[in-house]
């Protein structure tokens, strides 16, 4: 690749999926604008987005890229540089090693929502299919697991069913837990392009924060942290109350309503307003808007995920869409926004500890036997494996001997960091599979695997619509640097002959052929893209599955026949009640803390941090309170304060804040400690926000706590 060149790709931070064109010269890359012919975008791009070219920056990419094998042999030795072949051979004596000693599930996999749909195919088929362990799970645990379980409880797959358009076609958008202004700028500015074109469209916000997403919404509802579910089932009591709701279509297409009905007769106004902590009146505003009109749409992300009760709060948002037939219809549905840009396709291919390819069950037999026959192996294991939390917890008390992470900063993005230090200094062996050697998880790898990224990776990801877009590598692999799918491939074939397995099941030479093995998975399941081959995606563009054989076209909109893939055909109400968040204020811990994204900045940092104008926005961390709180314990704008949970303590700067009520602090979800030690707070001994957050899990998706932990905040 010497020349200038010009490549379609998709921006690799959000879940809207926006497609870019990047120009390189052919050595870098030199400028990145927006896919106008890119269906999630029509070539706009956020701040974020319109700098990805700088985090592509040739002085950066040296001092910060992974660009060649490392390996140390003893613990407390520094890693060393290393060929490929000697890494190779090391990791598979050592997983034949202590499979053999301590069986299979002493090893686990944790990897990314940033991974490519074909690499997620490749590990989860060497963990659930080579090695014979279900211990692979992935930072979408953390991001979307509690809007799997809420859609597969109530309408039988994990399949949004709702799509951009139906924004378009909208009367009423109820924004649940998301900042969406921030999260998903692009799909924001086409919020904002409906209200231009239909006066008429009313936008409800509930959210613990007066978010920009939350000023400028026709109705603001500032709910208490966690109080979601009370919310929804009193919006429902309400239209029941109210004749709102669409008798005829629960009793054509749905079951279990009456058992809900009962349970949500509890949830009158007067109790859901003081539960809530809003006002009766904007209560019933919001009920009789969101049942009364002709389309209703809920765009909700990690406010209702990221929660010890995430599986209950998206299912209570769900029953109270079929209840009021807000769903299978142009802009009405209940539509979770991915936070990550491929956590989508990783829960097509089952990549998460308890799930199976193609939205396959683990729990049942036929499925397991199907995804055994279609990988040519004897069985896949029935026992689900250990989810992201529960796996640093088994790494802790030594029952996971070698951790593999790829992709991902565990060391930055799990809640409760003490806990995850602990298990990754008391792993036997870490490996970690990075393009960038800057992460703090990089810290404790044992092997550091260095991996190609954005701009230099061939293969499909799939976006909150479930709009698949295929795209190729603008630029040549750096240094050693090696395809995610490629290190994982030529690791399973070296365990196989290890194995002395006779033939092996990881034939790839490129990556269309593992593409063309995942589309043969899902033949006849709920996201069948047997019809959707490399060359259409490319001809014809992004496509939204389902895309059978035969089909012209993928699927807009799913039920709009009011037909469910569940066992009946009906959809589920689940009776869903409202339980208080994990964690509770008391008189020591009494701040209620909310965690989430700043506007121009990404995830743990590791690229967008690298961007001098992302931090424009926000330059460095600190924590935000209510001017009552400031005032009542004489803090100055500024002032740095110790804001300490029952697992942590981090120094930061207070700043006041109109967006918060007294009693509540919020703190962005970005640095970690390197950063806050970079600015002069030493001694602050903390990991970023999540030496605070909680790992109370969801007893349903597993999903942690991250947006709630009980705080005291104390003047430094
Ligand atoms: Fe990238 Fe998301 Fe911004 Fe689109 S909205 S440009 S996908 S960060």
């Amino acid at each position: 690749m010497s020349e200038a060149r010009e490549a379609k790709a998709t921006c690799c931070y959000c879940g809207v999926g926006c497609g870019v064109i990047v120009q390189t010269d052919g050595a870098q890359v030199v400028g990145v604008r927006g896919d106008p012919e890119h269906p999630a975008n029509f070539g706009r791009l956020c701040t974020k987005g319109s700098t990805l070219h700088l985090t592509a920056d040739p002085v950066l990419q040296q001092q910060a890229r992974a660009l060649f094998p490392e390996m140390r042999l003893m613990r407390d030795g520094r890693r060393e540089r290393a060929s490929w072949d000697a890494v190779m051979d090391h990791l598979v004596q050592r997983f034949a090693e202590t499979i053999s000693l301590y069986g299979p599930d002493s090893v686990a996999f944790y990897i990314s929502g940033q991974l490519l749909t074909e690499d997620y195919y490749v590990f989860n088929k060497l963990a659930k299919g080579l090695i014979g362990t279900n211990n692979i799970d992935t930072n979408s645990r953390l991001c979307m697991s509690s809007a799997v379980a809420g859609y597969k409880q109530t309408l039988g797959a994990d399949a949004p069913p709702a799509c951009y358009e139906d924004i378009d076609h909208a009367d009423v958008i109820f924004i649940a837990g998301s900042n969406t202004a921030y999260a998903h700028p692009i799909l924001y500015r086409r919020i904002e392009d409906a209200r231009k074109n239909n006066p008429d469209l009313k936008v409800i916000v509930a959210d613990p924060r007066r978010t920009d997403t939350a000023r400028e919404a026709d109705l603001f509802l500032p709910i208490l942290p966690g109080t979601d579910v009370a919310l929804f089932n009193g919006m429902l009591h309400i239209c029941l109350w109210e004749d709102l709701i669409d008798v005829a279509y629960i009793e054509a297409h749905t079951e279990g309503f009456a058992e809900l009905k009962r349970t949500v007769r509890d949830y009158t106004p007067k109790y859901v307003a003081d539960t809530c902590g809003i006002s009766e009146d904007d209560l019933l505003t919001a009920a009789r808007w969101f049942g009364a009109s002709k389309a209703s749409l809920s765009l909700y992300c990690q406010g209702l995920n990221q929660s010890a009760s995430g599986t209950a709060k998206n299912a209570a948002l769900i029953n109270l869409h079929l209840a009021t037939h807000q769903i299978g219809k142009p802009g009405a549905g209940p539509f979770s926004l991915t936070g990550q840009p491929n956590a989508m396709g990783g829960r097509e291919v089952g990549g998460l500890a308890n799930l199976l390819s193609a939205h396959r069950d683990m729990g049942n037999p036929e499925h397991r036997a199907e995804v055994a026959r279609l990988w040519g192996v004897d069985e896949v294991p029935s026992k689900p494996g250990k989810t992201a939390v529960e796996m640093f917890e088994a790494i802790r008390a030594g029952d996971i001997k070698i951790v593999w992470i790829a992709c991902t900063n565990p060391a930055q993005s799990l809640p409760d960091q003490k806990l995850v230090r602990e298990a990754l200094k008391h792993a036997e062996l870490v490996i970690v599979q990075e393009a960038y050697k800057t992460t703090a998880t990089v810290d404790y790898a044992d092997v550091l695997l260095p991996a190609t990224t954005w701009s230099e990776k061939e293969g499909t990801v799939t976006n909150s619509e479930r709009r698949i877009t295929r795209f190729k590598p603008a630029l040549s692999k750096p240094g050693e640097a090696r395809h995610d799918w490629e290190i994982a491939v030529e690791f399973a074939r070296r365990l196989e002959i290890a194995m002395e397995n006779a033939a092996t099941i990881f034939p790839y030479a490129t990556v269309e052929e593992i593409w063309n093995e995942h589309r043969e998975t899902t033949r006849g399941r709920d996201l069948d893209i047997t019809g959707l081959s490399y060359a259409i995606l490319e001809e014809q563009g992004p496509q939204q599955w389902p895309f059978p054989e035969g089909a012209t076209a993928g699927r807009k909109r799913l039920y709009e026949d009011g037909i469910f893939p569940t066992a009946s055909g009906r959809a589920k109400f689940v009776n869903t009640v409202y339980q208080p968040v994990a964690e509770p204020v008391d008189a020591r811990y009494p701040f209620r803390l909310t965690t989430g994204r700043l506007r121009d900045q990404w995830h743990g940092m590791s690229r967008s941090g690298t961007v001098a104008q992302l931090f424009a926005h926000a330059s460095e961390p600190s924590v935000a309170l209510s001017q009552t709180d400031m005032e009542r314990r004489a803090i100055r704008n500024g002032d740095l304060v110790h804001v300490t949970s029952r697992r942590g303590s981090q120094i930061l700067p207070a700043i006041a804040s109109d967006d918060m009520r007294a009693g509540q602090a919020f703190i962005g979800m970005h640095w970690g400690e390197e950063y806050v030690s970079g600015r002069g707070h030493e001694g602050s001994g903390t990991c970023g926000v999540n030496a605070l957050t909680s790992p109370a899990l969801d007893p349903s998706s597993k999903q942690p706590e991250l947006k709630h932990a009980a705080v005291k905040v104390l003047k430094a």
